[in-house]
């Protein structure tokens, strides 16, 4: 374990680490994080969500400087305030080839199709193309929560398709399971210790120098590629994210050191939030 001073930024995933799925920044949380920042520590979020989405979760209600990171880093902006309004600078921007979401999109739809999956919301809000990550939300991103997790409760439904997605589309992609009810295609090796590795060079940092918070870091959660490159604390909810963030001295003693295997039952039925 090391002291909290040693680590200069935090990376933080959004639903369910910082956020309730999909909701945005409580007071209380967006406080907390200023107080982090303004200690002279960076604050950056990752998400397998869109940057629409996240930035409207979080920026509005902040007012330090913070960095965001899209589709597992692969949408990566910076945001600071000038005259309390957020001014934001686009880092990069990666997106699929159009061979590549033909391929993608063609088999997603056949897989819907098969097992006769039927939005709860509307044909957009099931099958989202995200430039650089599609997603089937097998009932729509904005179904009812409670729909949405009594889905695929143990995540094994998802692996199923997955499989039938992968023998479809090939290796050349990352395929695995987001949200409750989701999948997620990225580029091959684009997952959060991708995007992770893009927030250390943008700003000249060492591995070393990031703790990272996720409630997802089981094995086959889609936070556990971050424990590959960054110490890491699994959190159980936003409720635990704000009390550690308000406690570093507790939030370091449960840190995992990189490299650390996988927690196996500390975060049970969450296989991909
Ligand atoms: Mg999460």
């Amino acid at each position: 374990m090391r002291p909290w001073e040693t680590y200069k930024a935090v990376v933080a995933d959004i639903d369910d680490t910082v956020c309730p799925s999909t909701r945005p920044l409580s007071a209380e949380m967006a406080r907390t994080i200023g107080e982090v920042v303004r200690g002279g520590r960076r604050f950056a979020f990752i998400s397998g969500s869109t940057m629409a989405h996240i930035s409207a979760q979080v920026t509005p209600f902040l007012d330090v400087p913070h960095q965001l990171m899209a589709a597992s880093g692969s949408h990566y902006t910076s945001v600071e305030y000038a005259a309390g309004r957020p001014v934001v600078t686009e880092i990069h921007r990666l997106s699929f080839s159009p061979a590549e979401r033909e391929l993608i999109l063609g088999a997603i739809r056949r897989l819907v199709e098969r097992r006769g999956l039927r939005s709860l919301t509307s044909t957009e809000d099931q099958i989202q193309d995200r430039g650089s990550q599609i997603t089937l939300s097998a009932l729509g991103r904005h179904a009812p929560e409670e729909a949405k997790r009594a889905f695929d409760p143990d995540g094994s439904l998802r692996l199923g398709m997955i499989r039938e997605l992968v023998s479809e589309i090939g290796g050349g992609f990352t395929v695995r399971r987001g949200g409750t009810s989701s999948i997620d295609v990225t580029p091959g090796g684009m997952d959060k210790a991708w995007g992770i590795r893009r927030f250390l060079e943008h700003n000249r940092l060492d591995a070393a120098d990031v703790l990272f918070f996720g409630d997802n870091l089981g094995p086959d959660g889609n936070d556990a590629p971050a424990l590959r490159v960054v110490d890491c604390v699994a959190v159980s909810g936003p409720d635990h994210t704000l009390a550690l963030l308000r406690d570093p001295a507790a939030a370091v003693a449960a840190a995992l050191p990189a490299g650390s295997p996988p927690p196996s039952g500390s975060q049970p039925g969450r296989p991909g939030v």
